[in-house]
């Protein structure tokens, strides 16, 4: 039976099922969805009813009751322990807390509260009640603040009953290191260029490549943004809209995805100033005339750096159209060469 996961984390699964030792597991990887969807189908397995010895790999089996209340995200033994900003794609329903009309207008956290915190520390000191054992899921790990990452260790280390616990991670550098240490690392494989473009293919995205190299080679990122409207002519159209400074056009976006494509194309005018081709933006004009290098290069990488605080503060609600503005200015500057003197 199929693990219904991402094609490129099939052998990672298989690995991280046969060779566990630790009660707690480190799940890295670049983007939300891939440590999310991995540690889904980790909790899915170890709590799937069907005997060992009848499931290939130690996989789920797809068809038990337990598998199935995992599905439905009603397994009385898994906790899923994610800001209201991935409930949806941890598939669970929006928070009842997060219910009023007033918060309905409000963009979701993305912060793990603490209160969601202590209903997870109470589930730990509960017994299992269906399965022999309990799995806590905790994803973005870095989102625990100090006093739930210090809660959190001391059940890490001693668990009051047989427990798994599951945390996903792309920064564990942002974990406290004691944190880190108690864990089994499982450092998920980015998928190859054509494996992505096959998966994408198959998901029935329309000239994957164009999606897929403006989205870093991340294709579940890929996926998502041309769900949300940023297509192929979207991303084909994105590096002339910001040389002409189109902020209309681009009104909508959100600031992070902006943010980080700008970054994207800074640094593919930097490989274009170095004699390389760009990379994620195949569409972005050549430099025609002969620029002053070292001076380019400097303004881009001092761009670069401007946008990275931008991306640190891009869920701040400030106002977008003047935000979008402020960073197309900036960026467009950047890149042309003809702003520049020899
Ligand atoms: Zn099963």
């Amino acid at each position: 039976m199929s693990s219904a996961l991402h094609p490129w984390l099939d052998t990672s699964l298989r690995e991280a099922l046969s060779h566990q030792q630790a009660h707690a597991l480190l799940v890295q990887g670049a983007q939300d969805r891939g440590p999310l969807d991995f540690s889904i189908a980790l909790a899915r397995a170890w709590l799937c009813e069907t005997p060992a010895r009848q499931r290939p790999g130690g996989l789920a089996c797809g068809r038990c009751g337990g598998c199935h209340l995992v599905d439905e995200r009603s397994h009385p033994d898994l906790r899923l322990l994610v800001p209201e900003s991935l409930r949806a794609a941890a598939g669970l329903p929006a928070d009842e807390a997060g219910e009023s009309s007033s918060a309905k207008t409000r963009k979701p956290s993305s912060e793990i509260k603490v209160d969601a915190v202590r209903a997870a520390l109470e589930f730990i000191g509960l017994t299992p009640s269906r399965a022999g054992l309990k799995v806590l899921l905790i994803h973005p790990a870095e989102e625990l603040n100090l006093v739930a990452a210090n809660a959190l260790l001391k059940t890490l280390e001693e668990p009051p009953g047989p427990m798994r616990f599951v945390l996903g991670c792309g920064a564990p550098q942002a974990l406290l290191p004691t944190l880190r240490s108690r864990c089994q690392s499982v450092v998920l494989p980015r998928p190859d260029r054509e494996a992505a473009l096959a998966w994408l293919q198959a998901q029935g995205l329309q000239d994957a490549a164009i999606v897929l190299d403006a989205c870093g080679g991340e294709p579940l990122r890929a996926l998502e943004q041309a769900r949300e409207g940023r297509d192929a002519e979207a991303w084909r159209r994105f590096p002339s809209q910001v040389m002409q400074g189109d902020g209309a056009g681009l009104a909508g976006w959100p600031l992070p995805v902006l943010v980080e494509a700008l970054q994207r194309l800074c640094e593919d005018r930097l490989r274009q100033a170095l004699g390389l081709s760009a990379r994620s933006f195949p569409q972005l004009e050549p430099l025609k005339a002969p620029v002053a290098t070292e001076r380019m290069i400097a303004t881009l990488t001092e761009t670069a750096a401007w946008l990275r605080t931008r991306a640190a503060q891009a869920d701040h609600p400030w106002s977008a159209p003047l935000a979008i503005e402020a960073l197309l200015q900036r960026t467009r500057s950047a890149l042309d060469a003809r702003s520049r003197p020899l």
